[in-house]
């Protein structure tokens, strides 16, 4: 297993064995995941195919198509509010066995705490340990906690939906797309997202979704979000 980050390509950013990368991805491999010319990256185009591609300046040559059968055709991003107490580790620990691509521990207003560094490689170590016990192809990336209002303008997701437990808004399941390439999903924690948090997100381009009618805990709402979009993408 690896920890190779992975990335959606259009078709059309396919040249023989080169990938043309957009200014976004360029910004996104280089800048958020720090990858250098040389490094190495899974390029995904959406419908399955995976390839192993090498990081140049503004491209990326294709090393050879890669054999996948455990892992979603989906990439999916979790930011996850953190729960109290140690309900993160069963997030992580769920969410790796339904085929999460990568985790943000996101701290919201509401969110006490600021986990400390064990705690990250505690739940980098739960990811690690789900993945083989699921028989995944790839460990999913935990990355450093990020505060609400970055979380919610990184990353190069197409479909962004944030769930909220009250209010009149369209079932999950109603509004997922079954041919994304990238999701991000956001989740609350205990006490739930401010309004100026929902607000923010649905202004930096989320839609506000339900998860049915029961108010689930923080650490059952993302397992639940997971499992409706498996049940969307997975043919
Ligand atoms: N205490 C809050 C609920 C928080 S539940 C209240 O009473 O309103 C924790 C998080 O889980 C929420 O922020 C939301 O992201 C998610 N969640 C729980 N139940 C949900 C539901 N039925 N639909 C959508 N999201 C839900």
């Amino acid at each position: 297993m690896t920890q190779l980050q992975r990335i959606a390509i259009a078709p059309s950013q396919f040249q023989q064995e080169q990938i043309l990368l957009t200014k976004e991805q360029q910004h996104y491999l280089v800048r958020v995941l720090r990858l250098r010319e040389g490094d190495r990256f899974i390029a995904m185009d959406g419908k399955g195919k995976w390839w192993l591609a090498q990081l140049e300046t503004e491209q990326a040559q294709i090393l050879e198509p890669l054999t996948i059968t455990t892992e979603l055709p989906v990439t999916i991003t979790l930011l996850a509010a953190l729960p109290k107490g140690n309900g993160f580790d069963e997030v992580v620990r769920c969410c790796t066995e339904l085929g999460v691509a990568k985790i943000a521990p996101v701290l919201s207003d509401r969110t006490l705490l600021n986990p400390s560094p064990q705690k990250l490689e505690r739940w980098r170590r739960i990811a690690a340990e789900a993945a083989e016990q699921s028989e995944r192809s790839f460990v999913p990336t935990i990355l450093e906690p990020v505060a609400f209002s970055s979380a919610i303008t990184a990353g190069v997701a197409d479909h962004r939906y944030i769930c909220e437990a009250r209010g009149e808004y369209p079932h999950l399941k109603d509004v997922i797309h079954p041919v994304s390439t990238e999701i991000l999903i956001a989740t609350g924690p205990e006490g739930g997202w401010t309004e100026k948090e929902i607000e923010s997100a649905i202004a930096a381009g989320f839609q506000a979704v339900s998860l049915g009618r029961r108010i689930l805990r923080a650490v059952t709402a993302p397992v639940v979000a997971l499992s409706i979009i498996t049940v969307a993408c997975e043919v």
